[in-house]
């Protein structure tokens, strides 16, 4: 699970919902004793939002109703949209997604390269953004055209990997690489990728 600092304090001092893929492992379990339910919720919770790919609480079918509604009362799902696909199945891919806040990012899928002895390999790579915009401002990318305005919250990271895999219909699997060289510079941020 992708890494946060302090999102449980975070929303305890604003009372505002924030995406439950904020979390870290950790604090969801924290959350889970908090609501005296049993440790193994919280891998129940993870296997729904990392293996399954819900949307929703309601489709956690195997958690208890009111403990459903009491994490929908603090939590919620963002969903970034896709809104321009460039390239084709067998090519690399660049998904152009809009955020909540309407800001835009970029994510690329790539095919592997033919495996030993000219057989197709059927390994992809998922190079994922981490900032809107870049502060470095290379010449030959146009990523830093617009300079920085901001770092990727966790769970705008991890809702890159699901909006591909909703767009092509196809899952990401185990044997496939990602990567942070999306928009933005991984070493300038300061969490989200451990
Ligand atoms: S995204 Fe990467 S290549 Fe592009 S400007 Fe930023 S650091 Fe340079």
């Amino acid at each position: 699970m992708l890494a946060t600092t302090n999102a449980v304090t975070f929303l305890v001092a604003t009372n505002a919902k924030i995406d439950i893929r904020s979390l870290q492992f950790q604090e969801l379990e924290d959350k889970v004793r908090e609501f005296r339910e049993p440790l193994y919720r919280a891998r129940q919770i993870a296997d729904w939002l990392y293996q399954k790919r819900v949307q929703s609480f309601d489709e956690m079918t195997d958690l208890p109703q009111e403990f459903r509604s009491r994490l929908a009362e603090q939590f919620d799902f963002s969903q970034s949209e896709i809104v321009r696909v460039l390239g084709s199945h067998d090519t690399t891919r660049k998904f152009l997604l809009r955020l909540n806040d309407e800001s835009l990012i970029e994510t690329v899928l790539i095919p592997a390269s033919p495996a030993l002895y000219g057989s197709r390999s059927d390994r992809r790579t998922i190079c994922i953004s981490t900032q809107v915009g870049c502060a470095y401002g290379c010449k030959f990318c146009a990523s830093g055209l617009e300079g920085f305005s901001r770092n990727l919250k966790p769970n705008e990271i991890v809702d890159q990997i699901i909006a591909v895999e909703r767009q092509t219909g196809e899952k990401m699997r185990d044997s496939d690489h990602q990567c942070a060289v999306g928009t933005g510079d991984r070493r300038a941020t300061h969490h989200g990728l451990d």
